[in-house]
């Protein structure tokens, strides 16, 4: 059975002090007890050496928000896959919808960084999915065909063991608004399917499909009870150490 990963996406909320406040907490509470699943915090750039630190002898794995995908130049105001290697973190998100909607990123941009982190050795966590008019023009499966396809573009089978999907419906992040469990399962198996016919059976079947969008302690134990979904990308409720315990006691042990 696959393993379930809860990860924790900080956005541009808070500052070091701040930061190694959540991290102590979430250290002090997930250390009383077998998480049962993996953990992954994804601080802003400027916290992530320090939580890397503070995480270590912890179950807490380290993940950024995004990088770039050249390998260094005269890119300002840029991060690339090194740097991030440099402060310890493992993971990186990709294709996050506030990516792609405030800051343009196409799904050939979001393809190139999916390279690049891999090459480097980061893992990505790669989010898909549509909007609240694609879902109501009855488009959503031809979206997440799109990016899911686009995204992977020349990503080997091998290099797709490192890769974690989130299935993000956009209309459902930040707004408390949450798929229900069986939108989120309808569109877990299709990309399950999805993975089949654009790699193999056994890579689908290895895969990690976390659901993100207002996932809270209220509604996590259900929609990771879903047989295609294999944990959670959270933002708001990770900001507090209590709620984000929570949601990962909700794992399937
Ligand atoms: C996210 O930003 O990836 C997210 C899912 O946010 P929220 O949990 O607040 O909807």
């Amino acid at each position: 059975m696959r393993k379930q990963i809860i990860a924790g996406n900080w956005k541009m909320f808070n500052n070091l002090s701040e930061s190694v406040e959540l991290t102590a907490a979430l250290k002090a509470g997930l250390s009383a007890k077998d998480a049962g699943c993996e953990v992954i915090v994804c601080p802003p750039f400027t916290s992530l050496e320090t939580v890397h630190t503070i995480a270590k002898d912890s179950p807490i794995q380290v993940g950024a928000q995004n990088m770039y995908f050249e390998e260094n130049g005269a890119y300002t105001g840029e991060i690339s896959a090194s740097m991030l290697l440099s402060t310890g973190c493992t993971h990186v998100i990709l294709g996050h919808s506030e990516r792609r909607t405030i800051f343009g990123e196409s799904d050939a941009v979001i393809n190139k960084k999916i390279k690049k982190a891999l090459s480097a050795g980061l893992k990505p966590i790669f989010c898909i999915g549509e909007t609240l008019q694609e879902r109501e023009g009855g488009t959503t499966f031809d979206v997440i065909r799109k990016q899911v396809t686009e995204g992977l573009q020349n990503v080997s089978e091998a290099e797709l063991g490192n890769i974690i999907l989130a299935y993000e419906p956009v209309w459902a992040i930040g707004t408390g608004k949450t798929a229900t469990p069986a939108q989120a399962q309808e569109v877990h198996a299709f990309i399950r399917d999805l993975i089949v016919k654009l790699f193999s059976a056994a890579a689908a079947e290895k895969i990690v499909i976390q659901y993100g969008g207002s996932v809270k302690p209220e509604n996590a134990a259900e929609l990771l009870g879903q047989p295609d979904i294999d944990g959670a990308l959270v933002g708001g409720a990770c900001l507090k150490a209590n709620s984000f315990l929570k949601i990962i006691e909700s794992c399937r042990k």
